[in-house]
This record gives C-alpha cells, structure tokens and sequence, in this order.
C-alpha cells in the first residue's frame, strides 16, 4: 500500500461520521441499494442497516444483492466497499439496535404528520428510514418512528426514486454537520477508527480496495 492511499483511508475516516445513518427497509433493487450506499459514503456514514425483503424472500444476496457482483460494484463506485451494512432479521430488532445507540429515527414518508425533510435537526444521532419503490415505508415502521420528513413534491408524480430521496436528505444532514463543524474534527471512537482503517487496509491487501 502506498503512503498516498494509506493518508487517503485516514482522511476520509476522519470524516465519518458514526451517528448518521439510514435504515432500509426491504429496498430490494441492487441499483438503488447501491446508490443509496454511494450517498452514504459522500456524506460519511460509517455503517448503513437493512431489513431484507418480506416473508420468505431471498436474502439480499439471494435477491441480487451481491456486494462483491461486477454490476453491484459498478453501478456504487464501489461505496460498499466503504460503508458497512449491518442487517437486520426484522424491523423490531432494527429499531431495538438503533435505539440502544441513541439514534431518532426518521421516516422518509409522506405522510399527513410529515415535516418538511429541512427542519429535522441531523446534528442529532440520525437515522434515516427509507421504504421500498412499491410499498414505501411499512405502516408498523412510519409507526414506530420518532418523526416522518418529506421533500416537497411540486410535480405530478408523488414520490421519488429511493435514493434520489436518500441523497437529498442525507445531503441536507451534511449541509448541517459541514455548519456544526462535525467534519472538523475526528467522530470515531479511537477503538472503531482502528478497526475500520485495519478492516479497509486488509480489503486492500486482498485486492478489492
Ligand atoms: N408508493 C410508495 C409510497 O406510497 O410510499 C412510494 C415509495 S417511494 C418510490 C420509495 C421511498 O422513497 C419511500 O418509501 C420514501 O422512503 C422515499 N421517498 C420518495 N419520495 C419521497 C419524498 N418526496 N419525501 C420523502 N421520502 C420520499
């Protein structure tokens, strides 16, 4: 590994920020599964969660979701690489996980109580909850969420793609971290900032970063 590469993984993981992230809730499509995580790493989530599609479905590999896969990589810019994904069994043991780490949880969902997406406070321990392109967020989690957000639809159509919602709304938590000064200084515990540039410095040697 060349000095250069090894000061390019610190620099980025002195950006990252632990107590940002996004729940995706059964979001099956390897395309915006991918892209979803290429946001994630441009505004320095650490790790992403996902409940896998519903009743019998596939595992996310089994779906299509192959994060090693030559299309999965191309169509992320190879993000995966850089923004863990926790799974989830189920959306109680989700949330259960989350809450123990002190995150709100905010469904992208629009509905009659949604805020609009910028008056949500993101210098907060954030997560962001994303649904599938057919059904949305699942009545069980916009009802156990904390609060919803919605990004103003002014066309005709009602909603957006799943990751052009979770750009927008991820940008807009780095627009208020970047003004909170949280990109300025180092987020991770010294314990996980050793144990992701260890986990990236190893995917190198294996040839994959
Ligand atoms: N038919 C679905 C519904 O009724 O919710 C539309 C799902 S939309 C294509 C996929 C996901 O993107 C939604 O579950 C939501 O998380 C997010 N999303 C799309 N447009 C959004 C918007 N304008 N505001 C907030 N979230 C949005």
């Amino acid at each position: 590994m060349t000095p250069e590469r090894l000061a390019r993984m610190r620099a980025v993981l002195d950006k990252r920020q632990p107590d940002l992230t996004v729940l995706l809730e059964r979001v099956h499509k390897p395309h915006n599964f991918s892209a979803i995580l290429r946001s994630c790493d441009a505004v320095g989530v650490l790790e992403a969660h996902a409940i896998p599609p519903k009743h019998g479905l596939p595992s996310l590999e089994e779906d299509g979701l192959d994060l090693d896969d030559k299309t999965h990589r191309e169509t992320s810019g190879s993000a995966t690489k850089w923004v863990g994904v926790r799974v989830h069994p189920d959306l109680p043991s989700a949330l259960a996980h989350l809450r123990s780490r002190g995150f709100q949880v905010l469904a992208a969902h629009l509905s009659e109580r949604a805020m609009d997406y910028r008056q949500a406070d993101y210098t907060r321990p954030t997560c962001i909850l994303l649904g599938t392109e057919k059904w949305g967020v699942s009545p069980e989690a916009a009802e156990a969420a904390d609060g919803h957000i919605r990004i103003p639809m002014l066309g005709m159509v009602q909603s957006l793609n799943v990751s052009v919602a979770a750009a927008v709304i991820l940008f807009e938590a780095q627009r208020q971290r970047l003004e909170a000064g949280f990109y300025d200084r180092v987020r991770l515990s010294p314990e996980q900032y050793q144990a992701t540039l260890e986990e990236w410095v190893a995917r190198h040697a294996r040839g994959k970063g």
